[in-house]
C-alpha cells in the first residue's frame, strides 16, 4: 500500500496568517472581547479550539451588539467598504486579515468602478468573499457561476470581470469566453490565487494516478468542494471527509494506491490524522 500526499495540500498563506494573528491576538489580550466575524476557517476542530479561547463568532447582522473598545477579527475572505465605514464608527477594533489575494480583488473592483466600469463576478454570489468584494462596487456587480448564468448577461457597453479566488481556473477561461461576446469594451482579471491553481492542479495531476483519492477539509469550504470535484473527475473513489474520524475500512479496501489531498483551511494534524488512521484501518500500524 502506498499513500501519496499532493505536492500543495493544507493550509495556505492566507489561512495561514489569518490563524496566527488570532492566536497571537488571544495572547496579549488584555481582557478586551474578541469576536471573529463568522469562522475564520472552514474548520470546525480549529474553531471549537478558539472559542474554547475565548473568540467568539459573530454574524453580521449581529454586529450591532457589539460595543465600543471591542476586538473584530475580519477574516480572510475580506468584507465590504461600508462594513469597514460601519466599524469604524462604532469604535471597533478592527484586527484585519483579508488575504492579501483578496484585497487586491477588492481594489480592481473599487478603482474600475470609479472609472464607470460595470463590474462581473464570476463566482458563487452567497460566498462571503464573493459578497465583500461586491461591496466594493455599492453592490452593483453582476455576478455569473456558470456558462448559463453568463449567456443572461445584459449586453455592456465597458466592464471589468474578476474572479473568485478559489474558482476552478477551466471555469474562468469557458465563462470569460461567454463575457467577452457580451462586452464591448471589457477589461479582466485573472485574480484566482496562486495557492489554490497550485492546489488544484497537484491534486488533478495526483487523482490521476490512485485508486482512491481523499480531500480533507470542512463541509463548507468551497475550496475544498472544489478539489473534491476536480478530483472525481479522474478518480470515482473521491471521498470528501472531514478529519480522520470519517474514514471506514470499506473506503480503503483493497485499495493500493491512497492519494490525499486537503483544503487550504485543513491544518497537518489533520491530515497526518488521516494518514496514521489509514495505515491503521490497513493493518500496517496500531491506532494511537
Ligand atoms: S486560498 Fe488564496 S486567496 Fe484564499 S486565503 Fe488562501 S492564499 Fe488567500
Amino acid at each position: 500500500m502506498k499513500i501519496l500526499i499532493a505536492e500543495y495540500a493544507g493550509f495556505c498563506f492566507g489561512v495561514k496568517r489569518a490563524i496566527e494573528t488570532a492566536y497571537y491576538e488571544i495572547e496579549k489580550n488584555s481582557g478586551r472581547k474578541i469576536y471573529m466575524l463568522g469562522e475564520i476557517i472552514h474548520n470546525p476542530q480549529v474553531i471549537s479550539d478558539l472559542s474554547k479561547k475565548g473568540v467568539n463568532i459573530i454574524e453580521e447582522e449581529e454586529l450591532d451588539k457589539l460595543t465600543e473598545g471591542d476586538k473584530l477579527i475580519i477574516r480572510s475572505h475580506g468584507v465590504s467598504k461600508k462594513l469597514y465605514d460601519f466599524l469604524a464608527k462604532k469604535g471597533i477594533e478592527v484586527i484585519d486579515v483579508t488575504c492579501p489575494f483578496v484585497k487586491k480583488v477588492q481594489d480592481i473592483v473599487y478603482e474600475h468602478y470609479h472609472k464607470g466600469y460595470s463590474i462581473i463576478i464570476v463566482g458563487d454570489r452567497n460566498h462571503p468573499e464573493v459578497r465583500g468584494v461586491n461591496g466594493w462596487c455599492d453592490d452593483t456587480a453582476y455576478v455569473v457561476n456558470s456558462i448559463e448564468e453568463a449567456h443572461k448577461l445584459p449586453k455592456l457597453e465597458k466592464a471589468c470581470a474578476v474572479a473568485q479566488t478559489t474558482l476552478i481556473g477551466r471555469y474562468w477561461e469557458d465563462i470569460l469566453e461567454v463575457i467577452k461576446l457580451k462586452v464591448k469594451d471589457l477589461v479582466f482579471f485573472n485574480t484566482i490565487c496562486d495557492a489554490t491553481q497550485k492546489r488544484q492542479g497537484s491534486a488533478e495531476q495526483l487523482s490521476k494516478k490512485v485508486d482512491v483519492m481523499f480531500v480533507i477539509g470542512g463541509k463548507h469550504s468551497s475550496n475544498t468542494q472544489k478539489l473534491k470535484k476536480i478530483c472525481e473527475k479522474n478518480c470515482k473513489n473521491t471521498f470528501h471527509i472531514e478529519d480522520a474520524k470519517e474514514l471506514t475500512l470499506e473506503m480503503v479496501k483493497d485499495r493500493e494506491i491512497i492519494g490525499i489531498t486537503a483544503g487550504a483551511s485543513t491544518p497537518d494534524y489533520v491530515i497526518e490524522e488521516v494518514i496514521k488512521k489509514i495505515r491503521f484501518l490497513k493493518g500496517e500500524k496500531e491506532e494511537e
